[in-house]
């Protein structure tokens, strides 16, 4: 028997999962929701990004370093997990040098949302997670995992697209990862300053435009018990992240404290609900879970 709400989360690389929505999967999983990570990408062009990893039998098996960061983070987290086989196109450089040949963001969109409408049709999610339309940060495969989120949820239902991906199954709600938000890092930033604690933000939010957000906040769920977890498993992904950056500065309770939610915004929704929520599952009720609704 699969869990009776069913939640997904679309993500471009391993690691991903854990540094967006970590502890609200987290919850929700021990809640007794069905959670299910799709990954993409392998994340084989990635970077080492921590100097204690970066060693040449490291680099050299990155891909396969990378699946087992990827299965022991999804331990930790507890939620299912797996690799759609799309290949990383790479963080270019310049606007203006080439994606390398094959990789995920130069496929055809239909090419691309293939093995996820698959994914949904199997798995039948009632809510998706996913980054919004500029990637959340400008990785063409954060970019291209928006694309082909936003298509199937709008496809997996339909019996006339992608015939040969299963049976039809129509996603509730679609949400956007929102915690990457100024708001948020100029609170923590406030916290850790009026305790003497010396904020690692204070640039970053300089420059940081002030402008109306694209996508505001509609949705903030509480999860700050499970900040633990959410850093145990971004830790398990020792060669993308240092344990002495800025990941890490912020202690665990001040967190929990200044702002114990991870905040979203609610994109695409087939029942009613009321904004602001706190819960994604919010309007979604046994009389519309079953398949034959729809
Ligand atoms: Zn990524």
């Amino acid at each position: 028997m699969s869990a009776p709400l069913r939640l997904m989360a679309v993500h471009a690389h391993p690691d991903d999962e854990s540094s967006k929505g970590a502890a609200t999967m987290a919850r929700y999983v021990r809640e007794g929701v069905g959670v299910l990570v799709c990954t993409l990408t392998g994340g084989e062009r990635g970077s080492v990004l921590n100097a204690k990893m970066d060693r040449p039998e490291i680099v050299a098996n990155i891909a396969a370093v990378r699946k087992a960061e990827m299965d022991r983070a999804r331990e930790i987290l507890g939620v299912e997990q797996r690799f759609l086989g799309f290949v990383d196109s790479g963080l270019p450089e310049t606007e203006e040098e080439p994606l390398p040949e094959g990789c995920f963001a130069l496929k055809k969109l239909e090419d691309a949302a293939a093995p996820l409408v698959a994914a949904v049709r199997e798995f039948r999610p009632h809510v998706i997670i996913t980054y919004d339309d500029d990637g959340g940060y400008p990785h063409p495969d954060h970019i291209m995992t928006n694309r082909v989120s936003v298509e199937a949820f709008e496809a997996a239902g339909d019996p006339d697209r992608y015939p040969d991906a299963g049976e039809p199954w129509q996603p509730l709600k679609l949400y956007y990862h929102m915690s990457f938000t100024k708001e948020r890092f100029e609170a923590l930033h406030e916290a850790m300053t009026t305790r003497g604690l010396g904020s690692p933000y204070a640039d970053w939010i300089s420059r940081w435009e002030d402008r109306p957000a694209k996508w505001p906040v509609t949705t903030r769920v509480e999860c700050g018990d499970y900040f633990q977890i959410r850093d145990e498993a971004l830790l398990a992904h020792a060669t993308q992240v240092d344990p002495e950056g800025n990941w890490f500065v912020v202690p665990r309770e001040l967190q929990q404290e200044i702002w114990p939610t991870e905040d979203y915004h609610l994109a695409r929704s087939l029942v009613d609900t009321e904004l602001p929520e706190s819960d994604l599952f919010t309007g979604i009720h046994a009389d519309n879970v079953s398949p034959a609704c729809h």
